[in-house]
């Protein structure tokens, strides 16, 4: 089971796992499927050259992150400073591999391990200096933030709170989907969107979904959250019922938005992603009542 904890004083073991991640999203894997030991990434020939370091109360730049237990073993997430490369490791055992296709076959506390490495990743290349004063941070010692030890700030992982609702009509047998303006891929998704400052996550589903296609909505349920790395949020689900109005889709935020028989659905974004999960609930309870 995959125990998420912060823990200062761990220090990476060689059977440790060490997940190390670019930009684009991608993870180093050897043989395309396999995540590195730290014994293997401190082998010569190991084509990144990482600073998984044994001191404590380094900078956050430079050393490697505790992220959990996820019951096979511990993970490290590697030392963001050595990050980011996206060069291709030709004549070497070791490849980036986009991090949604490695995570189609895996259980779910290793996709959760894997989201929140990721998560880090992103939130330690960007947040290096106190917004307070301008001083280099540290890691803190109590807890997963950054300390800036000239004026004492604290910085939190940052976490964007968004929704996702998928809306149904004719008592549950037809789901609303939507091309986004810039969608990955060529699919139907749910609409989704932030929160704005201030507003409850219930009046954000409301606002979107008019907003986005101009209909009214009611009945609307919690359904189940993940979060989600690629855009730095916490993705809140929910179904909801269609209560008034026309599809009017804007064109400022999709191309496209219609009807769809749940017999019958286009292409829509695969698993592990929440819009995958719920479009799959509203489809299973359309079957079985
Ligand atoms: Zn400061």
């Amino acid at each position: 089971m995959f125990t998420l904890c912060f823990d200062p004083s761990a220090i990476p073991a060689p059977e440790d796992y060490c997940l190390i991640y670019n930009e684009k999203n991608d993870l180093l894997l050897g043989d395309g499927t396999r995540v590195p030991t730290i014994a293997e990434t401190r082998a010569s020939t190991f084509p990144v050259q990482l600073l998984i370091s044994e001191q404590r109360r380094r900078g956050a730049a430079d050393r490697a992150l505790f992220l959990g237990n996820f019951g096979m073993g511990n993970a490290w997430l590697a030392g963001s400073g050595d990050l980011g490369g996206e060069q291709d490791f030709h004549g070497s055992a070791y490849a980036w591999v986009p991090l949604r296709s490695h995570l189609s076959e895996q259980t779910p506390d290793w996709k959760e391990l894997a989201f929140r490495g990721l998560h880090l990743f992103h939130w330690l290349k960007r947040v290096a200096y106190c917004a307070s004063c301008g001083g280099p941070l540290v890691m803190a010692e109590r807890e997963m933030a950054q300390a800036c030890p000239t004026c004492h700030g604290v910085w939190y992982p940052l976490i964007s709170p968004a929704m996702i609702v998928a809306v149904t009509r004719n008592g549950g047998r037809e789901i609303l989907l939507a091309q986004g303006k810039n969608r990955s891929q060529d699919w139907y998704s749910l609409i989704a969107g932030f929160c704005e400052a201030g507003e409850s996550v219930e009046r954000t589903v409301v606002r979107e979904v008019r907003e986005e296609v101009g209909i009214a909505i009611k009945n609307l349920r919690y359904a189940s959250s993940q979060g989600w790395p690629f855009s730095q949020s916490m993705m809140l689900g929910f179904t909801a019922e269609w209560d008034s109005g026309e599809l009017r889709p804007d064109p400022n935020e999709l191309d496209n938005a219609a009807w769809f028989s749940v017999d019958d659905l286009p292409f829509v974004p695969p698993p592990p992603s929440i819009a995958n999960q719920l479009i799959s609930l509203v489809v299973a309870q359309a079957k079985h009542g």
